[in-house]
């Protein structure tokens, strides 16, 4: 493996192949010298793992442990590095094509900068697709084509929010999509209008479909190249198992790339699934979703969960609230279900064996979500379905201890508490100071008793899991602002922050027993860090790396960007 060589010595780590002695259940691969973190409460910590076949085969002292290498035995001295279970990222989606990059603009001249490269290239008929604005960015917080169309008359614009729930659209795709002052908005969307009723290329929810559908399709080549491309960079984060949050198709050209990658052995990372959940399911398509859940058994790919929507988000004032917004007197939001069809949606699926994962972002979505699970227990007679609800911003705190109570799983993002511009900017003022002190708030699930599963909503935030844990540990950006955190009531510790985006974000996918802790017998995904996430001062989490990723006993790149 002369190959390997430079890779350990760049991460200032040894790679040496053991000669002890050769051994039928000889390891393939042991890490020694390593400060351990197993999260299994049997061992907390050891300072040694071998791996044979995909699995753990011990985990102890260095001494005991490196005594088991054989000739073929290939050895990681970790020298006194932290080491900890791989990062699961529980609530990701793939990306289906490259975007142009609109994250931390902070203004409008910076998004025109940004898309100025891109006005003559191509032809014309190819579009401009850019996410990651913030309504921050505009003057007025107000999204408006006019920032768009003079330097964009003929090519299409569409352009994504942050967190992919509206855009703002030019001219040009109004025109394609037909969408005029007299087309009225869509169920569970809202067209934005000027004080005269002219559409301000705002789309909103259920909207943006009526854009989207023009937009040239992707093929499978792209988004195989994106599957690739896309979970590599997971990996160099420490990240070995992600739940693509994006409810799909069985058919869909997604779900047909992971498949392909799993078939051609190159999916870098493990990766689960959502179908959709949707209203008046027929027994046959309950089924259908069942027989691709069991037809993937193998650890690499699987399904089995329903991913829905009840409300939008905060940030689009579409999040269900049960009070009006702050800066919007009569209006509470724009939920997407009415609880009788939600009850018996919920109900469907939980008959039928499926896991469930909900979007509720505001008070009102969230308890018709967990009224919905009761619902379903209730009737059903149903236990351990381990439904989970996503983003979970602003419980109400009444409805706090239901998620114990029900065993329904917090699914929260930890970069979600990161006070940046558009988290003080509009997030904040849009729920007023007594809501946004208790908003992303993950202390109160803890205090609660939730099993709180991490993920980052990526790419609505970067999916760097250091950045995240930062973020929950500090609520300061890495630059330590604001001064003393925004909320610091809401903190919580990294050995909390460690077990969302490990063991929990694991049992929110059923595969607590596989994966999450590192024990005799478990999957073999575990990382190496850069430094001692335990002894460094919380102020430096965001710069700490991953400087080796180990899914299934196999080496994948780590430390990348
Ligand atoms: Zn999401």
């Amino acid at each position: 493996m002369p190959s390997r060589v430079p890779l350990f010595l760049a991460l200032g780590l040894t790679l040496a192949f053991g000669c002890r002695r050769d051994a039928p259940q000889a390891p393939d691969l042991i890490v020694t010298h390593a400060k351990v973190w197993t999260g299994d409460p049997a061992r907390p910590e050891a300072e040694a793992i071998a791996v044979r076949q995909g699995r753990i085969l011990a985990v102890g002292s260095s001494d005991v442990v490196g005594a088991m290498a054989s000739s073929t035995t290939r050895v990681i001295d970790a020298q006194g590095r932290r080491v900890v279970a791989g990062f699961n990222d529980a609530h990701w989606h793939l990306p289906l094509r490259q975007t142009i990059d609109l994250a931390g603009a902070g203004h409008v001249e910076e998004i025109r900068r940004r898309l100025a490269p891109h006005r003559h290239e191509g032809t014309s008929g190819e579009w401009v697709i850019g996410r990651g604005w913030g309504p921050s960015d505009f003057p007025g917080l107000t999204p408006h084509r006019r920032h768009l169309d003079a330097d964009f008359p003929d090519r299409a614009v569409f352009l994504t929010d942050r967190d992919g729930h509206q855009a703002l659209v030019n001219g040009r795709v109004l025109a394609l999509a037909g969408i005029t002052r007299d087309t009225p908005d869509p169920p569970n969307g809202r067209i934005g209008r000027d004080a005269g009723g002219e559409p301000t290329g705002l789309l909103q929810e259920a909207a943006m479909e009526l854009a989207r559908r023009h937009m040239p399709p992707v093929s499978e080549g792209e988004v195989y190249g994106m599957v690739l491309g896309e979970l590599t960079r997971a990996a160099s984060y420490g990240i070995t198992s992600v739940q693509d949050a994006s409810a799909s198709e069985p058919d869909s050209v997604r779900v047909k790339a992971y498949q392909r990658a799993l078939r051609e052995g190159t999916l870098p990372i493990r990766v689960r699934v959502a179908v959709p959940f949707e209203k008046d399911a027929t027994p046959a398509r309950l089924a259908e979703f069942v027989r691709l859940r069991d037809a993937h058994r193998d650890g690499w790919l699987s399904f089995g969960i329903a991913k829905g929507m009840l409300d939008g988000t905060v940030d689009g004032h579409t999040a269900a609230l049960l009070a009006p917004y702050a800066d919007r007197r009569s209006d509470t939001g724009l939920p997407m279900w009415d609880q009788a069809s939600l009850d018996a949606a919920v109900a469907a699926y939980d008959k039928a064996g499926l896991q469930i994962e909900l979007h509720a972002v505001g008070d009102r979505a969230i308890r018709m979500a967990l009224d919905a699970y009761a619902h379903a227990a209730r009737v059903n007679g149903t236990t351990e379905r381990r439904h989970r609800v996503e983003h979970v911003e602003l419980p109400s705190p009444e409805d706090l201890p239901r998620f114990r109570a029900l065993g329904v799983v917090a699914s929260t993002q930890a970069m979600f508490a990161s006070p940046d511009a558009v988290t003080l900017g509009s997030f904040a003022p849009a729920l007023g100071p007594e809501r946004a002190s208790r908003a992303d708030a993950f202390a109160l699930f803890d205090e609660a008793g939730a099993v709180q599963a991490f993920g980052s909503d990526y790419p609505v935030f970067t999916m760097e899991v250091m950045r995240g844990i930062h973020a929950a540990v500090t609520r300061q950006l890495p630059d330590g602002t604001p001064a003393g955190g925004w909320y610091p009531r809401n903190r919580i510790g990294i050995a909390a922050a460690l077990r969302h985006y490990t063991v929990d974000a694991a049992y929110a996918s059923r595969e607590e027993q596989e994966k999450g802790t590192l024990a005799p017998g478990r999957m073999a995904d575990f990382v190496v860090l850069s430094e001692d996430v335990f002894a460094i001062p919380p102020e430096r989490l965001w710069a700490v790396k991953a400087m080796v990723t180990v899914v299934g006993g196999k080496v994948r790149q780590g430390a990348g960007r």
